[in-house]
């Protein structure tokens, strides 16, 4: 009897590890290279698309071009047709981010991105920018396509990022945004230049540096490789470049690495009016993507890995509170990386003690509480103080309430 239940535990795992692996194996078979083509045909002006009742031709992604918006909306549209909410974020004058986001079932609120930026060079109103980064941009979409149709633990968000070639200026808005909220990002995995292979080896490169699980995420690239038999001959490269997305990931503690062409191989045509479609490794580009995709899938997929990674947080740190100044309430988080004695205070102006918000033993995780009604309807307007201090960790930050 004991014997029939541990048999039956075995086969019930097993087919559980076996049913994700078939998925992923059943997803990048759905990677279609004609798909590919056709929607960095587009991309890069070599064929028209239809705008505004009209035809119109993206000649150039470059921010000083038309163009740019022109892609943006196409871009737009396209995750409009997948059926996924789209997201547009602004940023100094003309920078154009655009995001969508597919729902986690089971943990919505914490996020894998996959992303690439779409602004290209060189200046000028003739600047297709295949390699660079079209490649990559299209192949976010043909995640967003595919993955749409299944489900996922975690929420995945495909992000397009404006201005990289300005310096990384799209990215670093987002991530800067993103720290601020404290969003809770698993991994991120930036596309650019995938498409370039001129001796047909497959040779491609994982830049990675040691921030909080990056070299986990280097290392999954490695294994999905070997496992769903993509056939990239991948090098990691440590300590990675920091002239893409990612990096600006990276600077706002996120783990991050970047999937690009092999630097040994360096496409000629770089930034140049030249870096057009013709100049793509067609089947270079589709295991790439393959890849890609089977990186994301990995992470956005099983309870398991919520387990395997480490969600705790590695250092310290009381936030700016969200929003301030604020009305009615607002958010104070932070973040404990050891069990400690924990207390959270909030001051007056004349530094008189009006609230204890926690004080006793609190276990390493990511906090938040809200400082809403209940202790508003007590203050007046004006200037207030918050410290955390926790182990040998203090730190004061300053809010503003107007009623
Ligand atoms: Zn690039």
């Amino acid at each position: 009897m004991k014997r029939a239940i541990l048999l039956i535990i075995i086969l019930f795992s097993s087919t559980i590890f076996s049913q994700k692996k078939e998925v992923i194996n059943e997803i990048i078979k759905k990677v279609s290279i004609d798909t590919l083509m056709n929607n960095l045909s587009i991309l890069t002006g070599d064929k028209e698309t239809s705008f505004g009742g009209g035809n119109i031709r993206i000649t150039s992604r470059h921010r000083n071009s038309l163009g740019n918006t022109y892609a943006l909306q196409y871009l737009k549209r396209k995750f409009e047709k997948i059926g996924l909410p789209v997201y547009q974020q602004d940023f100094l004058n003309d920078g154009q981010n655009i995001y969508a986001i597919q729902k986690g079932i089971k943990k919505p609120n914490q996020y894998v991105i996959i992303c690439a930026h779409y602004d290209c060079m060189p200046f000028g109103d003739f600047a297709p920018g295949a390699d660079d980064n079209g490649s990559g941009t299209i192949a976010v979409l043909e995640a967003a396509r595919i993955l749409s149709k299944y489900q996922f633990n975690y929420s995945i968000i495909y992000a397009l990022f404006d201005l990289e070639e300005q310096g990384l200026l799209g990215s670093s808005y987002y991530a800067q945004q993103a720290s601020m909220r404290k969003d809770s990002i698993i991994a991120v995995i930036n596309l650019d230049m995938i498409g370039w292979d001129s001796n047909n080896d497959y040779a491609a490169e994982v830049h990675v540096q040691d921030v909080v699980n990056s070299i986990h995420l280097a290392q999954v690239f490695h294994d999905s490789n070997k496992n769903y038999e993509i056939g990239i001959k991948l090098f990691t490269n440590y300590p990675g470049s920091t002239a893409s997305d990612h990096a600006s990931f990276w600077r706002n503690g996120f783990t991050a690495a970047m999937l690009i062409e092999s630097f040994k191989d360096f496409n000629f045509y770089y930034h140049q009016t030249s870096d057009d479609i013709s100049k793509i490794n067609k089947d270079f580009y589709e295991k790439m993507t393959k890849l890609a995709i089977s990186v994301l899938s990995e992470y956005a997929g099983t309870e398991k890995d919520v387990e395997e990674i480490k969600t705790t947080p590695t250092a310290f740190y009381l936030s700016f509170n969200y929003p301030n100044p604020f009305n009615n309430s607002t958010k104070i988080r932070y973040n404990l990386s050891q069990e400690t004695y924990t207390r959270l205070i909030v001051y007056d102006a004349l530094g008189n003690e009006v609230f204890k918000l926690v004080d006793g033993i609190q276990k390493p995780n990511y906090y938040e509480i809200n400082f809403d009604e209940r202790f508003t309807k007590k203050l007046s307007s004006g200037v207030y103080f918050y410290s955390l201090q926790a182990g040998n960790y203090f730190a004061v930050r300053k809010m503003i309430l107007t009623k």
